[in-house]
């Protein structure tokens, strides 16, 4: 058998054999998790190079350091933190025991343990990323695991293919490539854990096949990421620090700025800033290697179409650079669209590329309640110097994180947890959090040498008077 599995029928099997092999190893010790994990570390640091060159390819333009510092760097990151904890996570964790047992030398502790193979399903926008900073907690918390790359990036997918074929044994990694109808056929397989990155409607219909066999699942999912300005923020530090976040991967990140909500004495105040800082980043879009393309036509036809739909209802676009470009290539300037209707598509559905809705508003209370009354956002971004605002804002809101001032930076943080809430996702990962989502908590007592239920008149036959002992103990 090898890593890389050439059909999906071999997918079965497979489970089955990584199955006989976790049951006949018994406890995973620190140092095969460490070497599991410094396996993927160094297949990523030796291949580097060509890894960060195929995903360029699949996106027919993405700056090679940009995939390096985005999915090489961000990978090792949680790998890396995985490796260097796992042993302290791992430890027997003791939990106080009732009295009087306390007393007598009960002991209570929670043993974590692997669940077994752990599934994990990536996306095309950060194609390693997806894979390996599940896979750095799966392998942490002493599974195996079975990849399954997004078919959106076929030269990632396949390069990855080979370098786990080469260094992995199958019984501990594999992974599986191929597009909708594979994806659907590994939803369906009896993984003791699945994790899906991908977008809300198919992470429905992957949770119903993982039903079937009552797998639990991790699912990060997308939304509409909103952006909340306060009258008091710095607008022109925002507006730079948005168009910094907003230009990361062309748009198509998970919690890209997707909304923003700008007071409306402010607002064109912050278009202004906003074009400027965006168009001092990248100052010009055909050919320029630093702007990310839109990963294939599908998405950039959608993405157009957003902007066409809403030109067509004669609402304010605002193109940043504001310069010609080759409508023929898949690289695009930023487009601001200024208070579309309620009823467009960009207001509707996750834009997840080079484009930016801007409302305003003079009453902040109702932008707390238009957000609240969509799906909860995988993100949420405030930005102000008003701590009373802020607090009232974070009070009144639910999404899968938040980062004040700046955007997309709490994702970064390697030992806190990241997943979403509601229609945003389920269960979450990186540190030790992510430890705890691929690990069955196992609560273990243990019994002391003596037994004096019966010496206190607590077991059958019941005395007399036994009822109303145990009333007098029923308290508040
Ligand atoms: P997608 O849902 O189209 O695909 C994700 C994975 O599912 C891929 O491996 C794909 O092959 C597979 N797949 C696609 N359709 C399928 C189907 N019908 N049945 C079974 N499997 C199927 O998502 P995408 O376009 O690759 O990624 C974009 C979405 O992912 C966005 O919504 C984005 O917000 C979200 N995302 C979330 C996170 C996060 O961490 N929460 C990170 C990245 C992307």
């Amino acid at each position: 058998m090898r890593a890389h599995l050439q059909s999906i029928d071999e997918l079965t099997p497979l489970l089955a054999a990584q199955r006989r092999a976790f049951d006949g190893h018994g406890p995973v010790s620190a140092d095969e998790r460490r070497a599991r994990l410094q396996r993927v570390i160094d297949l990523l640091v030796d291949h580097h190079q060509p890894l960060a060159e195929a995903m360029d390819a699949d996106f027919g333009g993405r700056h090679p350091g940009f995939g390096l510092l985005n999915d090489v760097q961000g990978s090792l990151g949680s790998l890396k933190h995985a490796r260097d904890h796992l042993e302290g996570w791992m430890a027997r964790d003791p939990r106080p025991v009732f009295a009087p047992y306390d007393q007598m030398g009960a002991q209570g502790w929670v043993q974590y343990q692997p669940k077994g193979t752990v599934g994990i399903m990536g996306t095309w926008n950060a194609p390693l990323f997806t894979l390996f900073s599940p896979l750095a907690c799966a392998f942490a918390a002493g599974n195996r695991a079975v990849l399954k790359p997004s078919e959106i990036v076929p030269h990632t997918a396949a390069l990855l293919a080979e370098l786990i074929d080469q260094r992995f044994d199958p019984l501990e990694l594999a992974i599986i490539t191929g597009g909708v109808e594979v994806g659907q056929a590994f939803a369906s397989q009896p993984f003791n854990h699945l994790v899906f990155t991908g977008s809300t409607e198919v992470g429905r219909d992957i949770m119903r096949r993982a039903a079937e066999n009552l797998v639990p699942v991790t699912l990060e999912l997308g939304g509409k990421s909103p952006v909340i300005i306060g009258q008091s923020a710095d607008i022109s530090e925002a507006a730079r620090r948005l168009a910094v976040a907003k230009g990361t991967n062309g748009g198509q990140i998970c919690i890209s700025p997707d909304r923003v909500f700008v007071p409306v004495t402010r607002r064109e105040e912050f278009v202004r800033e906003f074009a400027r800082a965006y168009s001092a980043l990248y100052p010009s879009v055909s050919d320029n290697p630093d702007l990310v393309s839109v990963v294939n036509e599908r998405h950039l036809r959608r993405i157009d179409g957003y902007l066409d739909e809403v030109r067509d209802m004669g609402v304010e676009v605002v193109q940043c650079p504001d310069v010609p470009f080759d409508a023929a290539q898949r690289k695009r300037p930023l487009s601001l669209v200024i208070n579309p209707p309620l009823t467009s598509r960009i207001m509707r559905e996750e834009i997840f590329g080079p484009a930016l809705v801007v409302l305003s508003y003079s009453n902040l209370e109702h932008v707390v309640d238009e957000i609240n009354q969509g799906e909860r956002p995988l993100a949420l971004y405030y930005f102000g110097a008003d701590q009373a605002e802020q607090d009232y804002v974070l009070g009144h809101t639910l999404s899968g994180g938040v980062s004040i001032n700046d955007a997309l930076m709490h994702a970064a943080l390697a030992n806190a947890p990241f997943g979403g809430v509601g229609a945003s996702g389920m269960g979450r990962y990186h540190g030790r959090e992510g430890f705890i989502e691929f690990s069955h908590l196992r609560t273990v007592y243990q019994a002391p040498a003596t037994d004096p239920r019966g010496e206190w008149g607590m077991l059958p036959p019941y005395h007399e008077g036994f009822a109303s002992v145990i009333q007098s103990q029923i308290s508040r």
